[in-house]
């Protein structure tokens, strides 16, 4: 089944508990706006290579679309559907004034030098300048791009337009107008979760958790769990895993990460990708991408609790055997919805000429994410439902109640 078709199943579940008819349904599943573009690059070689690449906008009910652009070589206009998608319902569900949108191209940005990068980066963001804008469609890094790829990005959008606009893009560097404690986000709103369910499930205090996936999620979500006393057994990239059932060096890690671009080669037993999905942990965090946990593997999951730093991670006929296993998911329209969260400061501040401190981002991702997950865990309860489908109920009627009439 295809990423945007799980889409679709999980947003149909939400929608008969709601009573929603499938004829608004339909209107609510497919985007507002697709562009295609085909980036023609210089390589360094002299050569021209052409890039494909997308922007959809899925759905400005609430406010302007939002949502990252990512760089695999996997992208297609299925997944980029799917993730635009799940933005809408993510803005929602944590009640930020956006909709939902996603971009990608279909390259390997690790084969690429940097200056092809940069080229890259420029043209996609010339040849999508027409569609997006602060107060239009606002993108922002996602797998395979970071706040370079945003300052590059942001340069293009203004040449093409004229003027400075700081606010047609979030995750840009600090001295481009980015907001503190937006590196992290993704992984500190993650964690704020994770603690309130440790807390209320009472967890040992030294819980252990496995991530699969070691990029800026994955990274950071291991840096925040070990300072805070958890123990990360396990962690996996595409280069593979490691793990130690006595807790991995995490600052170590870290540095051979960062030093080597890969997980691979640290010190511990060595684990596969799929192996990960299955230690007996208390919390297992997917932070990679879509389809990893299917019916194929759902009942060999042995963590308590699936916090979703990735989008997609887990296939609806998972969800079903994780929800009658009794195992926790925290989907990710809300575990991993930090990051869009201090996207919407960073842009508040761009739009309003102000700078937060570190702690006004803490403390309002803080409340944002309690006051989220209250609402979604309230709506679960009363409708005896897993969480994953009562944030889409909370979402699917905030975007509803703000539908256009025309
Ligand atoms: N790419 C991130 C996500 O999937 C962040 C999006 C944003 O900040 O707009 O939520």
């Amino acid at each position: 089944m295809s990423t945007f078709g799980n889409a679709q199943v999980q947003l149909k579940k939400a929608a008969d508990k709601l009573g929603i008819s499938k004829q608004t349904l339909g209107a609510l599943l497919e985007p507002e706006h697709i562009e295609k573009v085909f980036c023609k690059v210089e390589m360094d070689d002299g050569e021209t290579k052409t890039f494909e690449g997308y922007r959809v906008r899925h759905n400005t009910n609430r406010g302007p679309g939002k949502g990252g652009i990512r760089f695999h070589p996997q992208v297609d206009l299925d997944e980029v559907k799917a993730l635009a998608n799940w933005m809408t319902w993510k803005c929602a569900v944590m009640d930020v004034p956006f909709g939902g949108a996603k971009g990608g191209v279909v390259v390997d940005p690790k084969k690429l030098s940097k200056e092809e990068l940069k080229r890259l980066s420029q043209t996609f963001m010339k040849l999508i300048a027409p569609v997006v804008g602060p107060e239009k469609d606002i993108p922002a890094p996602d797998v395979g791009t970071n706040a370079e790829v945003m300052e590059w990005m942001l340069d293009a959008y203004n040449s093409a337009v004229g003027g400075q606009h700081p606010g047609v893009i979030t995750g840009k560097p600090l001295i481009r107008g980015g907001s503190v404690g937006r590196d992290d986000a993704t992984a500190r709103g993650g964690f704020y979760l994770l603690q309130k369910v440790a807390q209320d499930l009472e967890f040992p205090k030294h819980l252990t958790l496995a991530i699969q996936g070691f990029g800026n999620a994955g990274q950071f979500m291991a840096k925040l769990a070990a300072d805070a006393g958890y123990r990360v057994v396990a962690v996996s990239d595409s280069s593979g895993g490691v793990s130690n059932p006595n807790g991995l060096d995490v600052a170590k890690l870290l540095a051979h990460k960062m030093s080597t671009g890969r997980v691979a080669g640290f010190q511990g037993q060595t684990i596969s990708n799929e192996e990960i999905l299955e230690l007996p942990v208390d919390v297992l965090v997917p932070a990679a991408l879509e389809n990893q946990i299917t019916k194929n593997n759902a009942r060999k999951i042995k963590a308590k609790v699936v916090l979703e730093l990735a989008n997609g991670p887990t296939t609806p006929e998972a969800d079903d055997i994780l929800f009658q296993k009794g195992v926790i998911v925290l989907p990710d329209i809300l575990a991993n919805a930090g990051g869009v969260t201090v996207s919407y400061f960073e842009w508040f501040q761009n739009q309003n000429g102000q700078k937060w401190t570190l702690d006004q981002v803490h403390e309002k991702l803080l409340e944002k994410m309690l006051q989220a997950a209250q609402k979604v865990f309230e709506t679960a309860h009363k409708v005896n439902t897993d969480f994953r489908t009562a944030a889409l109920m909370v979402a699917l009627r905030r975007v509803m109640s703000a539908q256009k009439v025309a």
